[in-house]
């Protein structure tokens, strides 16, 4: 037996849950990963719009004009207002050196006096460049913060407007825009995942019980009942188990059935004939056998040929099996041998028997022109305990009896002397 440790059901669930787990991540990743890109340029664009507007009032008023930095000592007021409404810090620079700031610490100490990063420095200062960055340390807050230049009126570089979000603000707005169309995602993929495991289980369900249909077949179990939920499918598996049945169906008749005539074979007759003698002992019910043979028939096939005794043997089969109809049952029981099974008492199994007798004797097999007959004996036993072969026996004693006493007939006891010769 293969190892089945990971079974059909847990091949198929992971086959396809597996992608949905794969894309609700990569959706996933690039779902953060480009809001994350957004905020950066909506940040950088709006810090850089900040600094230009600070850059412009610094320009166009007369004070910082002529008092250049001074001025800011009693101007801090302006810029803790912009802070306090839009939640942008600003920081102006002398040189690379922190001259006011809105930025504080815990305790509310502004971070004056510090000194910018030397990347900064290097872009700003050195190389007259405006700087962004996502992750810029103010007095141990992290922040994203854009850097603008600040020149006098000869162009020369002078210092730095610094307007930056702490990076928590930032995230936190971030978290607040993508996590709609990550839920949504991961609902869509909940929902799919569902779906298609609800769909391949039922299909795997179908495949499960087709297999144990086949294995309870391969087990010798030929009455096993084909489970609707394969054989009635409308799709391949539904085809399948289609197919399944005919197989069941032509096994059966492979195993129980006599090709020729169609009959039961000794096997299948065997099984009856135990099921009727268990109903037989358990429930008082009738159990009535005879044994049929047609006489001369070595004869009969020496005489017409062996296609023609064909020929009567299915025609026989016919009339044997039309004469216990709705009571029994009847089976090629070797050769030109049959053996009936009476479910009736004994009575009405005799009275079939002659109905039998009178359409054998009616019959006739029109061959070259000639219409042939043949005509049988039987023997037959009623049920009185014991076992089925002691039955069948009884009634082949019979039927011997019959082929010494004159053939064409039903024999139904066999006087005294004999039986006692026969014992
Ligand atoms: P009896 O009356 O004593 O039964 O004589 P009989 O000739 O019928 O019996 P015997 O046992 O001598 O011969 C049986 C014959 O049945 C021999 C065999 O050719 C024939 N037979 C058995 N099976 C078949 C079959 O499948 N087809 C045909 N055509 N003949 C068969
Ligand atoms: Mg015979
Ligand atoms: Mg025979």
């Amino acid at each position: 037996m293969a190892n089945k440790r990971f079974g059909l059901t847990g091949k198929v669930t992971a086959m396809t849950i597996s992608p949905l787990i794969i894309l609700s991540f990569v959706m996933s990743v690039y779902i953060g990963y480009s809001g994350y890109r957004n905020v950066c340029d909506e940040v950088s664009h709006e810090m850089s719009g900040i600094c230009v507007s600070v850059f412009e009032m610094l320009e166009h008023n007369q004070r910082y004009v002529t008092e250049k930095y001074d001025f800011f000592n009693d101007n801090l007021d302006l810029f803790d207002g912009i802070t306090e409404s839009t939640g942008i810090y600003i920081t102006i620079f002398e040189k690379d050196e922190r001259r006011i700031t809105t930025v504080t610490n815990a305790v509310g100490e502004r971070a004056v006096g510090t000194k910018a990063a030397s990347e900064v420095v290097d872009t700003v200062i050195g190389r007259k460049e405006e700087f962004f960055s996502d992750n810029v340390d103010v007095n141990g807050t992290p922040f994203f913060g854009y850097y603008m230049p600040l020149t006098d009126s000869g162009g020369a570089v002078t210092g730095m407007v610094f307007a930056g979000k702490s990076r928590e603000s930032v995230m936190a707005n971030l978290f607040n825009s993508v996590a709609g169309s990550l839920v949504l995602s991961w609902i869509t993929a909940l929902a799919a995942g569902l779906l298609s495991v609800l769909v391949s289980r039922r299909m795997v369900n179908s495949l499960l019980s087709a297999a144990n249909f086949l294995k309870m077949i391969s087990q010798g179990d030929t009455e096993c009942a084909a489970d609707s939920r394969f054989v009635d499918r409308r799709d391949e598996i539904g085809d399948m188990g289609i197919s399944a049945v005919k197989f069941q169906q032509a096994l059966k008749n492979l195993i129980s059935n006599d090709p020729l005539t169609g009959l039961y074979n000794r096997r299948a007759c065997g099984i009856k004939m135990n099921d009727m003698c268990i109903k037989a002992e358990t429930e008082n019910a009738p159990f009535v056998v005879a044994i049929g043979d047609i006489d001369f028939f070595k004869w009969f096939n020496d005489n017409y040929g062996h296609a023609c005794g064909d020929e009567v043997l299915k025609d026989i089969a016919d009339i044997l099996l039309n004469g216990v109809k709705n009571i029994g049952f009847a089976a090629r029981w070797g050769g030109e041998e049959f053996l009936l099974i009476f479910g009736v008492p004994y009575k009405e199994a005799t009275a079939a028997i002659s109905r039998i007798m009178d359409n054998i004797h009616d019959y006739r097999c029109r061959y070259e022109g000639m219409e042939l007959s043949v005509t049988m004996t039987f023997g037959i036993a009623d049920y009185c305990g014991g076992t089925v072969d002691a039955l069948v026996k009884a009634a082949d004693d019979k039927l011997y009896y019959g082929k010494n006493h004159g053939r064409d007939s039903v024999v139904e006891y066999i006087p005294q002397e004999i039986e006692d010769d026969v014992v």
